[in-house]
């Protein structure tokens, strides 16, 4: 394969990881729909569960092969190993790196499956001791270090709130400590941040969300050093079970190829509308990191190159208004997931399980988490509008 190590971002999302299919001369690799490729012939030494040569499609499949090379190479990483979702990757480095007497710092608002994890499976099952800080406030982490904390675990944006965390500064906390940093990037993708050259070990993308970016197919990946990813794929992807499907592989590696272009158009529209919503009198409060009024938004400027699609905002009602007001929507849809094509809110209640944690304009009323999609900004603004008409807001 052709060297693309000294090309653009944009140019490695279309060429790294394809290549000239050699049977048909295709210019497009094909999908490998097989569980098992032909073996050596002699077997007898082969090492069954390795995780890098294709031998059954639990331990690696030519697909999966082709996308761990792109989103490497996206995140700036020297290897990645791809899972069938953003949970099986996020376990994948809780079960790799935690043991019995280990402890790990997390975000106190982050992806509700890690919450769970961090919040009751792992201690309750495994012991594992877990501390959940503000991670956008740096003496919290500090404080929160112990002699056998192993881990410091952040999501930036966070998910629901967009509030956003020190990368380079919570490296140097956990590099003191002898622990590792993950980050959990999702919400900004490889095209708006990139942890590892801030000297984050390990990137958590769930590859459902803008990666693929059309909706159609889950997966995740956690991207670092060699050393870190192998062990992944040895501990949590052979051994555990969460392997990508090829198919799914192959339409993630379509998705990527226009990854730039959509969180331009994203990142752009999510401006405008953040903008409107903040001016409309039945908006309490309005988060996106593109806003001046953002509580990180001068780090969000630092860190991340774009302020993605993703914003939070809540509206003066009960529940019953609420509700309708997103009942009244005719082009953005009421569904969870994120970062496709089209524009998707959620209505997140004031009885969410981790709504204490969240700062307090949030929690009177819930909120929305609104992802803005690659419709016209000006559509999906008159879509809030006369949604909040027949709202009578
Ligand atoms: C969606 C999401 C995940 C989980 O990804 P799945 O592919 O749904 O398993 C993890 N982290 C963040 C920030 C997410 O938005």
């Amino acid at each position: 394969m052709a060297d693309y190590s000294e090309t653009d971002f944009i140019t490695r999302c279309i060429h790294v990881g394809n290549g000239v299919d050699k049977e048909t001369g295709a210019i497009r690799r094909p999908i490998t729909m097989a569980n098992c490729y032909q073996l050596p012939e002699d077997a007898s030494t082969l090492n069954w569960s390795d995780p890098n040569n294709v031998i059954y499609t639990r331990t690696t499949s030519a697909n999966q092969l082709y996308l761990q090379q792109r989103l490497a190479s996206l995140e700036g990483g020297e290897d990645a190993v791809v899972l069938a979702s953003g949970v099986a990757a996020l376990s994948g480095v809780f079960f790799s790196f935690l043991d019995k007497d280990s402890h790990v710092i997390c975000s106190n608002v982050s992806y509700i499956a890690v919450y769970r994890l961090l919040n009751q499976y792992l201690p309750e099952k495994y012991g594992i001791q877990v501390s959940l800080v503000d991670t956008s406030n740096l003496d919290e982490v500090r404080n929160a270090v112990r002699p056998n904390t192993k881990l410091i675990h952040v999501e930036t944006p966070g998910n629901p709130t967009t509030r956003i965390s020190d990368i380079e500064e919570i490296a140097k906390i956990a590099h003191q400590a002898g622990a590792l940093l993950s980050v959990d990037s999702t919400f900004a993708s490889p095209y708006v941040q990139r942890p590892l050259a801030l000297g984050a070990d390990l990137v958590v993308q769930s590859l459902t969300k803008y990666i693929n970016g059309h909706g159609d197919a889950m997966g995740g990946a956690v991207i670092g050093k060699k050393e870190l990813i192998d062990k992944i794929k040895s501990e949590a992807m052979v051994n555990v079970g969460g392997c990508i499907s090829p198919f799914n592989a192959w339409l993630i590696m379509r998705g990527v190829v226009t990854l730039p272009l959509r969180m331009k158009q994203h990142s752009a529209s999510a401006q405008k509308i953040a903008e409107f919503l903040e001016s409309y009198p039945a908006v309490s409060f309005v988060a996106y990191p593109g806003l001046k009024s953002h509580p990180q938004h001068a780090l969000a400027k630092k860190q991340m190159s774009l302020y993605s699609g993703m914003m939070a905002f809540g509206i003066d009602g009960d529940s019953a208004t609420i509700n309708k007001f997103v009942n009244s929507l005719k082009i953005i849809i009421s569904a969870v997931s994120l970062g496709h094509d089209e524009s998707l809110i959620v209505f997140i209640g004031p009885d969410d399980e981790r709504i204490d944690f969240y700062p307090p304009e949030f929690r009177t009323h819930g909120f929305l988490r609104f992802s803005v999609g690659l419709e016209s900004a000006n559509d999906l603004i008159a879509d809030l509008k006369q949604a909040f008409h027949t709202a009578g807001l």
